[in-house]
């Protein structure tokens, strides 16, 4: 299994640890030509949105990722990926590549409580370490999307077929679960694909 790893900002490295440690291959995609190599899913990690929308745009990536997601490649987008995959933000102007039926809010907590640790329940699994980094949270989902995280009565994490999204950060902590979580999606969508 290979993953590619967008990595034009952001918190990409955390990342491919989190792989590398799980024993799946991962690789950095930099550039167009990298999305040519064989990829059996992609992560979208944290940074800036809006940076990362405009480089996407400027390096001429931002078709070929959209459609790659729509045709059901499996995507995990987390905090600013999870702003690229929503279909709308709310407090935001720019449209990102909007593949995912949720409606986001971006810098959610404010200035002050943008960046906090707390644990909860992912998936059905308790005692998770959630790192938020002025982090979105999700407003509002789709009918076809499973709620996987709530804290404080907001939406946090997600999923929707072949799209896993989370606010918080599970490559800034050494537990693996989340990102195994993923990894099981894909097997899952290969198995489909064959
Ligand atoms: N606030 C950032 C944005 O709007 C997301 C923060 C993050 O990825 N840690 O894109």
């Amino acid at each position: 299994m290979q993953i590619g790893v967008l990595a034009l900002q952001g918190a990409f490295y955390e990342h491919i640890k989190m792989l590398k440690a799980l024993n799946v291959e991962a690789f950095e995609i930099r550039q167009k030509k990298d999305l040519d190599k064989p990829m059996d899913g992609i992560i979208l990690p944290g940074g800036e949105s809006t940076t990362m929308y405009k480089l996407l745009t400027d390096l001429d990536m931002f078709e070929v990722i959209k459609k790659e997601i729509q045709a059901g490649l499996p995507v995990f987008g987390t905090c600013a990926g999870l702003l690229l995959l929503a279909k709308k933000v709310n407090n935001h102007t720019s449209s990102y590549i909007q593949t995912m039926d949720i409606v986001a809010k971006k810098n959610a907590y404010g200035r002050q409580l943008g960046s906090f640790n707390t644990t909860g329940n992912f998936a059905g699994i308790d005692n998770m370490p959630f790192v938020f980094i002025r982090a979105p949270f999700i407003e509002s989902v789709g009918k076809n999307v499973e709620v996987l995280s709530v804290i404080d009565n907001m939406i946090v994490a997600a999923k929707e077929d072949n799209q896993l999204a989370t606010a918080f950060h599970p490559e800034l902590t050494d537990d693996l679960r989340i990102h195994k979580y993923f990894i099981e999606m894909v097997r899952q969508y290969n198995k489909k694909a064959i």
